[in-house]
């Protein structure tokens, strides 16, 4: 009753209004802070307590002052400055170390502690402030009443911060302000009411009511001003956390490289689109796009420059999609694109200017590429109907195009599916071919031209499958490849070669393949050095074959590996050339015993001048590095004599002999007569 009271006849109504409205916006803005400083760690949580605490102490000041300017002793006040100021930074003070405590730990006794210091400090405050407060008058203290301020500011600001962290969102901070302007409120008005004075004119007053209005005006809008401060660097902090999310959501969907989506975007456009043409009963077509010999610019010009490749692709699709169209980047050299559309006509102009855009040179430095890419289409509804199933159809047709040397641009079948399934299928059974012997050596003659002279055997692998029968080393050898079974293989290809060779009537030299995963996966030298321990071949029939894409995945190891294979007295041949890189730096960086020419070269040889300029010159070239050349595929005595002609050594071919078993090949009397291998070893 005393309370209201109070509030009715002694206080100025519509200064209590502003003090409450201060009280309220500071609590809930120093709430807010509170809330942040408690997600925070180190400095940065320091700083959003300092604020928690300057905002919630000035306002809670501000309130207090206000509401005493609005309070009527009907006898004259004045203020001492100094015990206000300090009053002030009492507030700040108490609120700080309760916040401290408060986020010290996340025990709720550790939190209603922390509560009950910002409450203590409130009261603290309130009665600094009071002590400023001089009345001319008889001023009485009832001890009841200031001992009730007390308990109920510290138990209701305890109940405030128990609240405020126990209970996360909006709800909980509603009724945790609602708790402390409670304590605020409880503790002026008892703390009033404790307090009784009976006017004695002694003096007269500093100031007259309406200079104590301006005054409290003024406080309150620099109560006001703190408190928008708080808003102020509340606000920047949200605004920059928020671009900080919505950098790392560029940086999760797109590509860092290009700045093309990548593909979680391109997964999340398909499902978009599939949802959209559904509804509209139109088509997606979905575009798996894959560089090709990407590999070559990064081995040969270096990684900037596959960098910069890359970049211009990118640029390249960005600018040339239309409304309704996507292009993304899936990673590596992967693109990805998709087009919702309605007649065919529309999808075939996309594809046409997607490859056209990838088909154009791209000039990096001082060099042009147009190596171009390859292409798969698969389309909804026809080709599936979820974003998982289009896209690795795309892919089943990107690598049928792929395979294919002319064409760049394949639509997926079902058929695909079938030979990519019977090609897991194959690479199954390779796995098991060498236990259940299916795997044999065959041998191709090689001969000298000038005289005829058998100089060795290439070791060509054969595979008889018990279902499928022979299958070709160029399908089965890139399968072992592709799935690393080719290292168990050619351990096994190498140690049966040297064996069998070492149990030859004569002591023929043999050139076995070597895959670039065998170098790469494996000590080769090491391997080789025990086979031939343990095979009792001579080291100087061994020769390996290798060709320029092993020598260039791993330079310095390979290299490192040949040179040990060499110094055993094992030779090498650089195989195929003239094919791939074709680079004088590789010939250099070794030094090679034989340059082996690719087989393609000799088909040509009658008729295009271009294929003879070619063999000319590597002849030349094996010529100036002191290289021997052999020539392989070998199909006609026309290509022997022009071979020949050119000043070429050796060959190898269907003309000179085919690649047979060794019985056929080598010497039928091998079996009866005496094995040669182990006295050449010796
Ligand atoms: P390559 O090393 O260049 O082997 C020569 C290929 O040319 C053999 O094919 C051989 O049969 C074929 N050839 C020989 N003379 C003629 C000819 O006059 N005309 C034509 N058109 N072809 C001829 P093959 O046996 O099918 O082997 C193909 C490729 O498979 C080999 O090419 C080699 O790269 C790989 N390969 C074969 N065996 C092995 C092996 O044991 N290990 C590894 N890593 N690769 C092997
Ligand atoms: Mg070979
Ligand atoms: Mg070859």
């Amino acid at each position: 009753m005393r309370v209201l009271s109070c509030l009715a006849t002694e206080h100025n109504l519509w200064l209590v209004l502003l003090a409450a409205g201060i009280c309220i916006s500071g609590c809930w803005v120093a709430f807010d802070l509170i809330q942040r400083a408690r997600d925070r760690e180190g400095l940065q949580k320091s700083g959003w307590i300092f604020m928690s605490s300057v905002a919630g102490g000035a306002s809670i000041w501000c309130t207090h002052f206000v509401a005493m300017l609005a309070y009527d002793p009907q006898a004259p006040v004045s203020f001492s400055p100094i015990l206000t100021l300090i009053s002030l930074l009492v507030a700040i003070a108490g609120c700080g170390a309760g916040v401290t405590v408060a986020l010290s730990s996340s025990d709720k006794f550790v939190r209603a502690t922390g509560g009950a210091v910002i409450g203590a400090g409130v009261a603290a405050m309130h009665y600094t402030g009071m002590a400023a407060y001089h009345v001319d008058g008889l001023v009485t203290w009832e001890p009841l009443h200031i001992a009730a301020s007390l308990l109920l500011s510290v138990l209701l600001s305890a109940a405030a911060t128990h609240k405020l962290l126990g209970e996360p969102g909006r709800r909980g901070q509603v009724l945790s302000v609602a708790l402390f302007v409670s304590a605020i409120v409880a503790l002026h008005f008892t703390g009033m009411a404790a307090l009784s004075v009976v006017p004695m004119a002694t003096g007269a007053s500093l100031f007259d009511q309406a200079a104590l209005q301006a005054m409290a005006v003024a406080v309150a809008g620099v109560g006001l001003i703190i408190v928008a401060t708080g808003v102020a660097s509340y606000l920047i902090d949200s605004f920059a956390n928020l671009q900080t999310v919505q950098r790392l959501e560029e940086l999760a969907l797109n590509d860092p490289l290009t700045g093309l989506p990548n593909r979680i975007s391109f997964n999340n456009q398909i499902i978009l689109k599939l949802t959209r043409a559904s509804q509209t009963n139109r088509k997606v077509a979905v575009l798996g796009i894959d560089l090709n010999r990407f590999k070559e610019i990064n081995d040969l010009r270096g990684h900037d420059a596959g960098d910069t490749a890359l970049r211009l692709i990118g640029a390249r699709l960005k600018g040339l999609v239309a409304d309704g169209e996507f292009v993304a980047r899936i990673g590596g050299d992967e693109f990805g694109a998709s087009k919702i559309y309605s007649d065919h006509a529309e999808l075939a102009e996309f594809v046409s200017r997607v490859e056209t855009a990838l088909f154009q040179p791209l000039v990096i430095d001082t060099f042009a590429i147009a190596n171009g890419a390859s292409i798969g289409v698969a389309i909804y509804p026809h080709d599936g109907h979820t974003h998982e199933r289009l896209i690795s159809n795309a892919d089943l047709a990107m690598y049928r195009a792929k395979s294919d040397s002319i064409i760049s641009v394949c639509y997926y079948e079902p058929t695909m599916d079938e030979i990519a399934r019977d090609r897991r299928n194959l690479a199954i059974d390779l796995r098991s071919a060498i236990e259940r012997n299916e795997l044999q050596l065959h041998y191709q003659v090689q001969k000298s031209i000038a005289d005829g002279e058998i100089s060795g055997y290439e070791v060509l692998l054969r595979w008889t499958h018990p279902t499928r029968g022979n299958v070709p080393p160029s399908e089965f050898i890139p399968l072992a490849e592709e799935t690393g079974s080719i290292v168990a293989i050619g351990d096994w290809v190498l140690r049966t070669a040297c064996e069998e060779a070492a149990r030859w009537s004569t002591p023929h030299k043999i050139a076995v393949n070597i895959s670039p995963a065998q170098l790469a996966h494996i000590d080769l030298a090491a391997r080789v050095f025990e086979i031939l321990l343990e095979t009792d071949l001579a080291p100087s029939r061994l020769e390996l074959e290798i060709t320029e894409t092993t020598i260039i995945q791993d330079k310095l190891r390979t290299l490192d590996q040949l040179r040990r294979i060499q110094s055993f007295g094992v030779t090498v041949a650089l195989d195929d050339f003239g094919t791939g890189y074709s680079s004088l730096d590789t010939l250099r960086s070794f030094p090679f015993d034989k340059i082996k020419l690719d087989r393609s070269f000799m088909g040509e040889l009658e008729n295009d001048p271009q294929a003879t300029a070619i063999v000319r010159a590597v002849l030349a070239l094996g010529k100036s590095l002191d290289i021997p050349v052999l020539a392989e595929g070998v199909e006609t005595s026309e290509q022997l004599s022009t071979l020949k002609l050119e000043g070429c050594k050796e060959a190898q071919g269907y003309l000179l002999g085919r690649p047979g078993a060794v019985g056929d090949t080598v010497h039928r009397a091998a079996a009866t007569a005496p094995a040669r291998g182990a006295s050449e070893a010796a």
